[in-house]
């Protein structure tokens, strides 16, 4: 891919410039709307690559230009939001938003959320390329026709739970899940229970992390939820936080 074209939805102009100059700097492409109408006009137009949005537009609101975009594309969406709005970024991350980044925010996280972005970008596109049955990240691998799961070559031993759970975060690597996602698309509509999900997901990482401490594959959103990293070839944890 070269130079991506990222699209920047931000009414607030000091923020709106300190992202720009940033993807300027970086060699990165970029497009700008100022209203949610616009941004979706845009999206349609312009064909970026990953989409930068503020959830607090002047006319409809971010979760709208989601929920829109994402009936005709599958782009990476980093919804930008103040921490007022905590309850705005689960119900972003929840109608298809990718990841998030709260106000104020660092350059240096804004690339890191990119890096990520972009990761998925490629490792979408690799994956149609090879035997979609066999999911490869770092050490870890999992044949989703066998049912099994291996670190370093050996084969590792899930509960049900445990599998399900690493399936579906693996499905959607580079992406943060909410918690009520997760236990949606897992138990089903009717729990709520994010304790239990801890738990099996603290039982998942013994097995799957050698440093508990230093999470590689399986990183915690503190009142949001999970998100599978792409662990790059050289086998280093990926540093986003
Ligand atoms: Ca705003």
């Amino acid at each position: 891919m070269n130079k991506p074209l990222i699209l920047v939805v931000e009414d607030d102009k000091p923020i709106r410039n300190l992202i720009t100059t940033t993807l300027e700097t970086q060699g990165y492409q970029y497009h700008t709307a100022q209203t949610g109408e616009a941004s979706i006009l845009e999206a349609v137009s312009k064909q970026p690559d990953i989409m930068i949005l503020d959830l607090g537009l002047p006319d409809i609101d971010g979760i709208s230009v989601i929920k829109r975009v994402r009936t005709w594309s599958n782009i990476p969406i980093i919804v930008v939001s103040a921490r007022s709005e905590d309850r705005d970024k689960i119900d972003a991350l929840d109608a298809g938003a990718d990841d998030y980044l709260t106000k104020p925010f660092s350059v240096e996280e804004l690339l890191a959320r990119l890096r990520v972005s972009l990761r998925r970008i490629r490792y979408d596109s690799d994956k149609l390329l090879k035997d979609s049955t066999v999911f490869i990240n770092g050490s870890l691998k999992i044949d989703y026709a066998a049912g099994c799961v291996w670190l370093d070559e050996e084969e590792i031993h899930l509960t049900p739970i445990e599998y399900k759970l690493i399936c579906l975060l693996a499905k959607n690597v580079g992406k943060v899940l909410t918690h009520n996602y997760i236990l949606h698309e897992i138990w089903g509509n009717y729990t709520n229970d994010i304790p239990a999900l801890r738990v099996f997901m603290a039982t998942l990482r013994k097995k799957i992390e050698k440093k508990s401490s230093q999470p590689k594959y399986i990183q915690t959103h503190i009142g949001v939820g999970y998100r599978m990293l792409r662990v790059a070839d050289d086998s280093k944890p990926l540093n986003i936080d």
